[in-house]
């Protein structure tokens, strides 16, 4: 189980400099939205370098990305959110840590868009119910199986096509 709700709040500094070595890839709100995804009929690449952030999961196609935070560590600012409440001990030192994290996520959002980059961020908690997400998937990326996909596969196969008929 990840650490998140009431554990958050109670784990001590050198625990979180453990949990922040191994980092936010893979995590499991990431692999929910992935399977999600999967399941739709998506196809999507997988932290992509050189773009701000390396994000999570992209479709270079469409210039879009989706960007799955956990709440936590990027202060989900939802004042429903159950998982982003700060620790009681050491809350300046806490408050500092995170915002670094939510000022890196503005600024990478910027360049992102700057870029031609459109972000859909998707939270940890809104992953428990993963069936809620779908209608917001599919406003974002548009209904799976449309013509773009098609046309992306009929490019791959028109490609391996022109590929065989040079031999
Ligand atoms: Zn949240």
């Amino acid at each position: 189980m990840g650490v998140r709700g009431k554990a958050a709040m109670e784990i001590d500094p050198q625990r979180s400099a453990l949990m922040s070595r191994i980092g936010p890839r893979d995590t499991k709100p990431e692999l929910v939205v992935r399977r999600l995804l999967h399941r739709m009929g998506y196809r999507f690449r997988l932290h992509r370098r050189g773009l701000p952030g390396k994000p999570d999961i992209v479709f270079p196609s469409w210039r879009k990305l989706i960007d799955v935070r956990g709440c936590f560590w990027h202060r989900h600012s939802d004042p429903a959110c159950v998982n982003s409440v700060l620790p009681l001990t050491r809350r300046d030192w806490w408050s500092a840590k995170l915002q670094g994290n939510v000022d890196r996520d503005a600024r990478n959002l910027r360049v992102l868009a700057d870029l031609g980059w459109e972000t859909l961020v998707v939270w940890e908690c809104e992953t428990r119910n993963p069936e809620s997400l779908v209608p917001r998937l599919v406003g974002f990326l548009g209904p799976p199986n449309t013509k773009s996909v098609h046309k992306s596969i009929g490019d791959k196969i028109e490609r391996k096509a022109r590929k065989n008929r040079s031999f």
